[in-house]
């Protein structure tokens, strides 16, 4: 199952950080793929919360920790972590966002809030093969299938109703 709900207020985000990382350790593992430090340390920068960042913002955080890192190796990182499945691209944010179930994701399916930018990923297999199907139809041939849904979440959208539940 996707993680289908945006995180909460009792969202336990120390936990579903380390989650991720061991989920990303184990498939590299599985894969002989090499998580290297500096790929780790960009997949652990991306799961700072669940909100896309930007090629710039991760090298800076990087040259704030390490001091000068070369915009290459971030690309690199990135690149890593794309063909792995560990992260996705938001086109229409030019930013990342980690996956959180990299080993059974086929289609990616996100809402992204534009107040506060909490992205949530859906993995909805019959929604993508709809898509495949409308497709084939047209004889249109597919190279990626994201949709990206814009709007707000329900704390932005409600912002005088501090104490609703989020989602
Ligand atoms: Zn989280
Ligand atoms: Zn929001």
């Amino acid at each position: 199952m996707a993680e289908r709900k945006l995180p909460g207020r009792n969202h336990d985000h120390a936990a579903c950080m380390a989650d991720a990382l061991r989920r990303a350790e184990r498939l590299c593992y599985e894969r002989g793929a090499q998580l290297t430090p500096i790929r780790r340390r960009v997949l652990e920068l991306i799961w700072t919360d669940h909100r896309p960042y930007g090629a710039y913002e991760l090298l800076e955080k990087l040259q704030a920790e390490r001091g000068r890192v070369a915009p290459p190796t971030i690309y690199r990182a990135l690149d890593f972590l794309l063909v792995h499945g560990l992260i996705h691209r938001i086109e229409s944010l030019n930013a990342f966002v980690g996956c959180p179930r990299p080993s059974d994701c086929s289609a990616g399916q996100f809402f992204i809030c534009d107040g506060c930018g909490v992205t949530a990923e859906i993995a909805d297999k019959a929604l993508a093969q709809r898509i495949d199907g409308a497709a084939l139809e047209l004889g249109f041939t597919v190279s990626q299938r994201i949709v990206e849904i814009r709007g707000h979440c329900r704390r932005c959208h409600l912002p005088e109703q501090d104490e609703a539940p989020v989602l």
